[in-house]
């Protein structure tokens, strides 16, 4: 992926406030571009199609990944994720930092096709206190809950492939 911006990774454990500290990073720097994702998952409450997530069918993804329409895709707790290449390639060629939420498969994939991407990884203060963030979200059941957290540790224990990695304590710091 070329171009004259920079591509940034940003990746942790679900439930760590990825999505809350980069809303704090973009109202500081509005030159940065977050990509919008592709999903099967459903859309929780509140979830806008096209601002948080374009939402299709397991048919749909498909189309795309065979189209070559995806830079990269994982499966992530039973639903497909991807991100649209078209949509980076441009904002990358037009000079804009383009930042991907994506998992940890995600980030690898695109460090191999991109090696002067920037991966960073957002680590919640403690597994208890990362529990309680998911629970307290209240968007998931228990058995998707537990999923989430069994696959946190795995990801956790990757930290070592990032660049960077961040202690989200306290959002503005973060
Ligand atoms: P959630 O269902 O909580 O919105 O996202 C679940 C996980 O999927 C998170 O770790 C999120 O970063 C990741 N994810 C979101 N979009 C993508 C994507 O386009 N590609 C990949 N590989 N992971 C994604």
């Amino acid at each position: 992926m070329g171009g004259k911006g920079l591509l940034t990774v940003f990746c942790g454990p679900s439930g760590v406030g990825k999505g809350s500290v980069l809303k704090a990073a973009m109202a500081k720097n509005s030159g940065i571009k977050l990509s919008v994702s592709v999903t099967t998952r459903k859309p929780r409450p509140g979830e806008v199609d096209g601002k948080d997530y374009f939402f299709v069918t397991i048919e749909e993804f498909k189309k795309m990944i065979e189209s070559d329409q995806l830079a990269e895709w994982a499966e992530y707790c039973g639903n497909y994720y991807g991100t649209p290449r078209k949509a980076i390639e441009d904002d990358l060629m037009k000079g804009h930092d383009v930042i991907l939420e994506i998992d940890t498969a995600g980030a690898k994939s695109i460090k191999s096709k991109s090696p002067d991407a920037v991966t960073i990884f957002l680590l919640p203060p403690s597994f208890d206190e990362l529990k309680r963030r998911i629970v307290k979200r209240g968007t998931e059941e228990l058995s998707v809950i537990e999923k989430r957290f069994e696959t946190a540790r795995m990801e956790i224990g990757l930290i070592e492939m990032y660049d960077y990695v961040i202690i989200n304590d306290d959002i503005e710091k973060a």
